[in-house]
């Protein structure tokens, strides 16, 4: 049967294409010449086409066979290159074997070429299958060959890779170390056929659960690891993600599966720890992950454990809280507390509504450990309505009371209630719905919040303004404090932070901020407040910069509405 070959020529002279033609069919080849004769036309020859063989006269106009010996050397492809020509010389020949050529060939002694061809191919046949068997050693070296996955030697080679990556870029990378519950019972019932279709699902499941450049690894029998790299530079937050991916894993392979006729259930224990660059090693993070992966089988199976026992105790804790939290606002636990804004007389102008959470066993929670919580949760929407609710309700009972009826009431905004599109519109109907004077009601943004989208938050200070309430400027001074911004938003009001109240007494620099920030805000048309008032002598000194507005424990804590109404009862009847 005659054999199909692919050739490409380089050659500028048509008679001698035809020449070629005629040799290779009396070789006893059916042959495909593509034929070209520019350094444009070979690039593109070599980058499209697949070649059995390359042809190419010696000398070309404007190039000779040294350049084709070239490029089709940097091409990287293995094609023999035979050069046929009319006049080269001896010399020219040694060159062009040296440069690669497979063979050289004479236009007067043409029948060289077929038994030529022959050779090269066989030779080009022999050095493919050496590269094939070569590239199926290196799979059987690194890949298990039941489901393709890396295998440990790969996993290593990875992982120290990984450790290097990690020192460099300071973030966290996390092991989580599989192994299937109770595996054994199927290979010793069903046999290990099913055994092996119920690894290769499994390694179906676990590749799927991953992204692209995360490593799925078998360590043999039902081990598996799977590696996350670049995770995250805080360690609580790569815990919290590898949590996440673990919790995904354990779901995931819980599902049924259809082992042929057979329907089985299976789960799984994790044991998860984290590498941080050159702290951690190779060896050692293995052991860590497979040791935690005992912990998880000990704790009942189908579960997770870390190997750190402080982030293992870390993480049940929030899992627990905010397990709490998703039924506290149900079971009435929260509570507002109401701190006293006091003026340069002492005369008090209202209150900030602090929120608390009675928890029945941990007892007061303080906001600064369930906010941010509440905040990932989503959990922030509820909550936050039901301060603004909470505290529009203290304001309308305020509101028949002679001495009361003045105060005002702060409420704490957090930045993921402000950037939800019906934010004011929520506002505004909780106004409404409590029937009270908007004038008593005050909104406490922070610069972080609103500089994130300056655009969406001055259309939204604008609409709560337009509704005719305050805006103030929490933790001034903690932020960006970015003078440009503060003069284009529409801030009625300055809260200093506490921090710079704190040093200014002692430390002259923080004592020239605050006269600054005091100055400045008062300038804007702002009612500048000082918070986190503890001493006489913070006092004397703010009094001296001007400050009018005073917040802090040297007048009262925050406390419970009962307490703040026996302290406002004393104080009106004193005055
Ligand atoms: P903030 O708005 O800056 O509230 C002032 C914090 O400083 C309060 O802490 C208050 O108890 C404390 N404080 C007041 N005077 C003094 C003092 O003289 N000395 C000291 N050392 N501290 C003082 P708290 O109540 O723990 O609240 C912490 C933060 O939690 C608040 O900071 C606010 O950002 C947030 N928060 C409180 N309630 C709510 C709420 O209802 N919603 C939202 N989103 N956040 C809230
Ligand atoms: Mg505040
Ligand atoms: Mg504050």
């Amino acid at each position: 049967m005659t054999q199909t070959l692919s050739v490409l020529l380089i050659e500028d002279s048509e008679d001698d294409a035809l020449l070629l033609e005629r040799e290779l069919i009396r070789g006893g080849y059916k042959p495909c010449i593509h034929r070209v004769d520019t350094i444009e036309g070979l690039c593109a020859a070599l980058n499209n086409g697949e070649w059995s063989l390359i042809v190419s006269d010696h000398s070309l106009p404007g190039f000779g066979s040294d350049l084709v010996l070239r490029m089709v050397s940097e091409s990287g492809l293995d094609i023999p290159v035979i050069i046929v020509s009319g006049s080269i010389g001896e010399e020219a020949a040694v060159m062009a074997m040296k440069a690669g050529a497979s063979d050289y060939i004479m236009k007067d002694n043409m029948a060289r070429l077929s038994p030529a061809i022959e050779r090269e191919l066989r030779e080009a046949e022999i050095r493919r299958q050496q590269r094939e068997a070569e590239k199926t050693i290196r799979h059987l070296a690194f890949y298990d060959p039941l489901t393709q996955l890396p295998n440990r030697r790969l996993l290593l080679d990875r992982l120290a890779h990984a450790l290097l990556a990690s020192a460099r870029s300071r973030h966290y990378g996390v092991l989580l170390y599989l192994d299937m519950d109770h595996f054994k019972n199927l290979n010793d019932t069903k046999g290990h056929y099913y055994g092996d279709i119920f690894l290769q699902q499994v390694a179906a499941r676990l590749t799927n659960c991953v992204r692209e450049d995360d490593t799925v690894a078998r360590l043999g029998g039902d081990e598996f690891v799977v590696m996350l790299e670049n995770q995250d530079p805080c360690p609580d937050h790569a815990a919290f993600r590898a949590k996440l991916v673990g919790d995904k894993i354990v779901a995931t392979l819980s599902q049924p599966y259809s082992l042929n006729d057979y329907q089985y259930f299976s789960s799984c224990s994790i044991g998860i720890a984290l590498f941080h660059g050159e702290r951690s090693q190779l060896d050692h993070l293995l052991i860590q992950a497979d040791t935690s992966m005992y912990a998880a089988k000990k704790a009942g199976r189908n579960t997770i454990r870390f190997f750190d026992p402080a982030m293992q105790k870390a993480l049940e804790q929030r899992v627990e809280l905010e397990h709490d939290l998703r039924q506290a606002l149900s079971r009435q636990q929260f509570q507002l507390f109401y701190q006293l804004q006091v003026d340069d007389q002492g005369r008090v102008l209202g209150a900030e509504a602090l929120i608390r959470w009675r928890h029945p066993d941990k007892g007061l929670i303080s906001p600064a450990d369930f906010i941010p919580l509440a905040e990932e949760t989503g959990l922030i929407e509820p909550l936050g309505r039901w301060v603004l609710e909470t505290a529009c309700a203290q304001i309308k009972t305020w509101a028949v009371c002679p001495f009361r009826q003045h105060l005002t009431v702060s409420v704490n905004v957090s930045a993921a209630q402000f950037i939800q599109p019906n934010f004011v519109a929520v506002v505004e109907s909780t106004i409404r719905h409590a029937g009270i004077e908007v004038a008593r009601l005050k909104l406490e943004l922070t610069e972080s919040m609103v500089l994130r989208d300056v655009g969406d938050a001055l259309a939204k200070m604008k609409q709560l303004n337009a509704l005719g309430l305050a805006l103030s400027l929490d933790d001034f001074g903690t932020g960006y404090s970015s003078l440009g911004y503060l003069r284009q938003l529409p801030f009625q009001e300055l809260k200093i932070d506490r921090s710079f109240i704190d040093r200014a007494p002692t430390n002259d620099n923080d004592a020239f901020l605050v006269q600054i920030m005091i100055a400045m805000g008062q300038k804007f048309g702002m009612e500048v407040v000082a918070e986190g008032m503890e001493t006489e002598q913070q006092l004397e000194l703010l009094k001296r910069y001007n400050c009018k507005i005073f917040q802090g424990y040297l007048f009262a804590k925050p406390m419970a509405i009962a307490d703040l109404d026996a302290v406002l009862s004393a104080h009106f009847a004193a005055v």
